[in-house]
């Protein structure tokens, strides 16, 4: 589609098959947050072919692994150089300063938000790929299971 970011992307790569390609995403959350996309303009993961299904499994583990073989310094300090937004200065030089910055991931939130109720802001369809570390919030479970308040302990 002419006018959707995601059929329209310029970044490097850290993966691609077939079907999907992915990037790290320019405003992280943490140093190694990533976006893993179909190339063809898809709205909601429930329209994927079951073909589309399997490559997305190899996308999320190759990711994954290229991810964790990133050198971030270098790879904040190179998107730096480029003509970025003033936004997107900020998020760089906000990963740069981060004690994460050249620290493994503990764990990963692979996720999606289908469609714009459930936070979605550009309707293309995009997996997340969000790096936890022990301790990196107060209550890691807090903030999903609260979506109705008071019923996030369930414990
Ligand atoms: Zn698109």
């Amino acid at each position: 589609m002419k006018n959707c970011l995601f059929c329209n992307i310029n970044e490097v790569l850290i993966f691609e098959n077939k079907y999907f390609y992915s990037v790290f995403d320019i405003h992280p959350v943490s140093p190694w947050h990533a976006l893993i996309i179909p190339k063809r303009h898809l709205d909601s993961i429930l329209n994927l072919s079951k073909e589309e299904w399997e490559y997305l499994q190899v996308a999320i583990s190759g990711t994954i692994k290229n991810i964790e073989k990133t050198n971030f310094k270098k790879l904040y300090n190179n998107f730096l150089k480029k003509e970025l937004s003033e936004k997107s200065v900020y998020f760089s030089k906000k990963m740069l300063s981060h004690i994460w910055i050249n620290k493994k991931p503990d764990a990963y939130n692979i996720w999606n938000n289908d469609w714009d109720a459930a936070w979605r802001t550009i309707n293309h369809l995009h997996i997340q790929i969000i790096p936890r570390y022990y301790g990196d919030i107060d209550n890691p479970i807090w903030w999903i299971r609260n979506i109705i308040p008071d019923l996030w302990n369930y414990k």
